[in-house]
C-alpha cells in the first residue's frame, strides 16, 4: 500500500497517466496538480480545494473519514495516557498513605 491511498480523498482522484505530477478527478475528469513528480513532495491541498469548491458532498465525505481516522488514533493515545496515569496514582497513594498513618493518631 502506497501513502496516497491512506488518504481518503484518493477515493475521488485517480493518478494521472501521462504526467505523475498531476491527479484526475473521477467526478468531473479535470486533472489537478500535486506540485511535483516525487510523492514525497507532493501536495493534496490542490485536490482538496477542487473538492471544497466543486463536490461539497465528496469532500464532506472525505473530511468526515480523516475525522474518524484521526479519533481512532487519540483514542490509542487516550488508552496509553490512561495507563501512565493508573500507575503514577498507585504510587502517590502508596506514599500517601505512608504520610497519613501518622497523622491519623
Ligand atoms: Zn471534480
Amino acid at each position: 500500500m502506497s501513502q496516497r491511498e491512506r488518504n481518503p480523498i484518493w477515493q475521488y482522484f485517480d493518478e494521472s497517466i501521462t504526467d505523475t505530477s498531476k491527479a484526475v478527478c473521477k467526478i468531473c475528469n479535470k486533472s489537478y496538480s500535486l506540485g511535483s513528480h516525487k510523492p514525497k513532495k507532493q501536495t493534496l491541498l490542490g485536490l482538496k480545494l477542487h473538492l471544497s469548491k466543486f463536490h461539497d458532498k465528496e469532500y464532506r465525505q472525505v473530511l468526515k473519514q480523516l475525522s474518524e481516522l484521526n479519533d481512532f488514533k487519540n483514542e490509542a493515545k487516550l488508552k496509553r495516557l490512561k495507563r501512565i496515569i493508573a500507575t503514577i496514582e498507585l504510587r502517590s497513594v502508596a506514599s500517601c498513605s505512608d504520610n497519613h498513618s501518622k497523622f491519623d493518631l
